[in-house]
């Protein structure tokens, strides 16, 4: 069973959503401030962590931060209040694997949790296996390894951005919409919130040129999206 912790100050929010998690088959657990959400992480190793961004003692922003220069790999759902949230936490690039903004519906929430687990497990479950890579130019792509390099220079990306390159990688010389790659890369219903895609997509160009990517991979197709050279 996956142990999933809930990391929320709000009682009413916590309970409901511990009861869901019970009702779907995961082990919930629950910590109602950041300090308490550090030490449960550490001694319950969950699978997954319900992060909420406002919290008393330590915030979600400082949670997922503090976990990822640990080398903690834990997927992270960040939940916010509101959609401006949202922006705010991709540009501080904590290394949150999706974001959710209150309110929201139990079945979104569970369909955000079951795809996180399942993209978290495919990449996990093939350690061993040969290494699938995928190249673009000097750009490499290790599947398995969730490396990505250019001209041999290791690249740091979250979660997302890899999913991202990677599946423009996969698919290079298609051209996506924005809400396509919501689709395809989020798999959930994102709609109305496109921006997402801009906001990832800039910074992954943006770490890429600065590892030496000077084709410029992604490339913009104005007036419909993004595509791999
Ligand atoms: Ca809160």
């Amino acid at each position: 069973m996956k142990k999933i912790l809930v990391i929320e100050d709000e009682p009413n929010i916590r309970e409901l959503v511990l009861y869901n998690l019970k009702t779907n088959g995961y082990d919930g657990i629950a910590a109602e401030d950041g300090i308490m959400g550090i030490t449960m992480v550490h001694r319950e190793n969950p699978d997954l962590i319900l992060l909420d961004l406002m919290l008393p003692e330590k915030s979600g922003y400082e949670i997922c931060r503090e976990l990822r220069a640990e080398g903690d790999d834990t997927p992270i759902i960040m939940v916010t209040a509101k959609t401006e949230e949202i922006d705010k936490v991709m540009g501080l690039e904590c290394g949150a694997d999706d974001y959710i903004s209150k309110p929201f519906g139990i079945r979104e929430l569970m369909a955000r949790i079951k795809a996180v687990l399942r993209r978290y497990e495919v990449t996990s479950d093939t350690e061993g296996d040969k290494d699938t890579v995928l190249a673009v130019a000097d750009l490499n792509i290790n599947v398995e390894r969730h490396e990505v390099s250019v001209g041999g220079i290791l690249v740091e990306l979250t979660f997302k951005e890899f999913e991202l390159l990677r599946y423009l990688a996969e698919n290079r010389g298609r051209v996506f919409t924005r809400d396509q790659l919501l689709n395809n890369v989020w798999g959930i219903d994102y709609a109305g919130e496109t921006r997402t895609v801009d906001v990832h997509i800039r910074h992954l160009r943006q770490k890429l040129s600065e590892a030496g990517d000077n084709e410029q991979f992604i490339e913009t197709i104005r007036g419909k999206g993004y595509k791999m050279k």
